[in-house]
């Protein structure tokens, strides 16, 4: 491993990229991966393929060996010293390998069933990756399923197609058109990656099968394309230390451990480095640097092999103490010997802190709470796009003391009294505590189905608030009374509808002006519990409608007609600020003008300003 890893650097010193496999459930990453790692029978373990923690190293001599078919005549040359493949496909592990806000992925392949086409894990995908500026390959794969579809092993794409009846060429045809149309409306341009003139503009769309292998050799060739094209400069070996932390996990005989992807310059026993923690900065020095032991070795007595030193780019597992809380997705920097050992540990919770702090300065605002650093990024980036406000930010599963930094807004903003948890588990107390408290928590593996599942309990919310609002909302009206057929308690009179409208529940006064003193009194009738006509219930009468007979109820002593009334009176509709706002809110599209007109002439008679 030691020596594959000194392999890595190539005299021009370009080191080798680093590449990603992201895309939706099933679509066949994880059989591609395989694929492309068999080595075959005839070449024996020559190709040099190396298993690292976390993964895969090809040396170019293997690329070489694997793409020979789609470059017989060697015309196409190699730069790269390999390629680093990472194992865990999917989108935690492209988010994680992160640096101060760029991604240390430097190609991607995004993996797209051609009998399925674009799905929700691809969408986010794309998204992530467009948000980072990562250049991506499409792998349209499964071709094999194209009914009819004859294969040869491990063979060029262009060379099997030609192969195939009509049919299957006219169906891969359409669904190749499909697939471009579908990239075209997520905003990329694509083309069939032999008739693509600039990778600059076009995703390349290479087909793959991944049972087959055909498809694969031409895959692997457009990577390292792509990489020697567009990114010599970001591959330039640093002597500098770039590491991030993939994975936390605790390991029989070594406790807490840490798989870190080494992107540039060198990793020693010994060394001190500096990371994010739970609980605060972590600072310990290396212990062990750890890669699998090759196959024949399995059976020694530890199945990893201890490195004095390990070199770009590869994967490693660290062993040392004090790991636990580590976070993953978290910089890993080294303490050099001109380093200051405080000013890295600034730099390291500068990180952490440059997250924490993305957060509402009104304090108002949802709570998120998400697994690693990487998706915690990823999940900010997302509401920030979807402008929804973030008060608090937590990594790692939810706890109690979580759902009460979030309860707060119970009091502040209760619409944001939610938690948007991605990709990590809720405490059992935690939930309960949430119930109890009317504190919503969501959990999706999916980004945007936090967005979803934020706007649906937003529509709810106002749902609800609406139907509390009835109460609350008086449409505005001008009632003119015609009979009096019940004086009091409760009162029921006949009346026409002079202005607006009048509906069921709506508060009813009488507006009087005292003729010695000429101020302004208002008498309550109480609130219209039944609207007739022809002896038929209507739940609303409108202006310029036929009389209708309403019933007028009060809890406690309502006003007398003969006594405190008159039935020349006129009668108003009731309303208040709140009513109005109440309106505004909600009712916006059921006031006409007229209304909003005969709101505004009711104001003064009930001391609105
Ligand atoms: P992942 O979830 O993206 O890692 O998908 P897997 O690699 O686990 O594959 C999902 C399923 O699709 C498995 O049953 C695979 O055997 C199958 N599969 C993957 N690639 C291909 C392919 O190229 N052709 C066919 N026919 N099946 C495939």
């Amino acid at each position: 491993a030691h020596q594959a890893a000194l392999a890595a650097r190539s005299a021009d010193n370009l080191r080798s990229p680093i590449c990603c496999i992201l895309g939706h459930v099933d679509t066949g990453k994880t059989k591609l991966l395989d694929k492309i790692r068999q080595t075959n029978v005839q070449e024996g373990e020559a190709g040099g393929i190396t298993q690292q923690i976390g993964a895969t190293y090809f040396p170019v001599e293997a690329i070489k060996q694997k793409t020979q078919v789609v470059n017989r005549d060697g015309k196409f040359e190699f730069k790269v010293p390999g390629l680093l493949i990472i194992d865990t496909p999917g989108h935690e592990s492209f988010s994680n390998l992160r640096s101060r806000g760029s991604s240390l992925c430097n190609i991607a392949i995004l993996v797209v069933d051609i009998m399925h086409g674009l799905e929700p894990q691809t969408l986010e995908s794309m998204r992530l990756l467009r948000e980072r500026k990562t250049p991506f390959i499409v792998a349209l794969n499964k071709i094999d399923r194209l009914y009819g579809w004859k294969k040869i092993e491990n063979n060029g794409f262009q060379e099997s197609l030609a192969l195939q009846n009509k049919a299957v060429q006219n169906e891969f045809k359409n669904r190749l058109e499909q697939t471009k149309l579908a990239f075209a409306e997520q905003g990329f341009n694509s083309e069939l990656f032999y008739q693509n003139k600039s990778m600059a503009k076009f995703v390349s769309l290479v087909p793959t099968s991944a049972h087959t292998g055909e498809g694969i050799p031409d895959m692997l060739k457009l990577i390292v394309q792509l990489t020697q094209e567009r990114m010599v400069g970001s591959l330039m070996y640093l002597s500098e230390v770039q590491a991030t932390v993939l994975e936390v996990k605790a390991i029989e005989g070594f406790g807490m451990t840490i798989d870190v992807i080494l992107t540039n310059g060198i990793l020693r026993e010994g060394d001190r480095i500096i990371l994010c923690g739970t609980e605060g900065v972590i600072k310990t020095n290396i212990r062990a640097l750890l890669t699998p032991a090759p196959l024949r070795e399995l059976r020694l007595k530890s199945q990893y092999v201890h490195n004095k030193e390990v070199k770009a780019a590869l994967g490693v597992k660290i062993s040392a103490p004090g790991l636990e809380g580590a976070i993953a997705g978290s910089r890993l920097l080294v303490v050099g010997p001109d380093d200051d050992e405080d000013d890295l540990e600034d730099e390291v919770e500068a990180d952490l802190a440059s997250l924490f702090s993305r957060v509402e300065k009104s304090g108002r605002g949802v709570s998120v709470q998400a697994s690693t650093l990487g998706s915690l990024e990823a999940l900010l980036d997302f509401l920030k796009e979807c402008k929804i406000p973030v008060a608090n930010v937590g990594i790692g599963p939810v706890y109690k003391r979580d759902v009460m930094q979030c309860g707060i807004m119970l009091e502040k903003a209760p619409d944001y009294a939610v938690m948007l948890c991605f990709d990590v588990k809720v405490d059992k107390e935690a939930q309960e505590y949430a119930d109890q408290q009317g504190v919503k928590i969501f959990t999706a593996d999916i980004i945007y189905h936090l967005f979803d599942s934020f706007t649906k309990h937003m529509d709810e919310l106002l749902e609800k608030k609406k139907e509390e609002s009835k109460l609350l909302a008086v449409f505005p009206c001008v009632l003119s009374p015609v009979a009096v057929f019940n004086k009091s308690g409760p009162i029921v009179i006949g009346v026409d509808v002079v202005e607006g409208q009048l509906k069921i529940n709506t508060p009813i006064s009488a507006v009087k002006t005292n003729p010695v003193t000429g101020a302004r009194e208002v008498i309550d009738l109480g609130r219209v519990t039944s609207i007739e006509r022809d002896h038929k219930q209507i739940p609303v009468c409108k202006k310029g409608q036929p009389s209708v007979a309403i019933k007028i109820e009060m809890g406690g002593n309502q006003p007398t007609y003969g006594r405190h009334l008159e039935e020349k009176d006129m009668l108003y509709s009731k309303i208040s600020r709140a009513s109005i706002n109440c309106l505004k809110e909600f009712y916006r599209k059921d006031v006409t003008n007229d209304e909003w007109q005969l709101i505004i002439k009711l104001k003064p008679m009930f001391d609105i300003a």
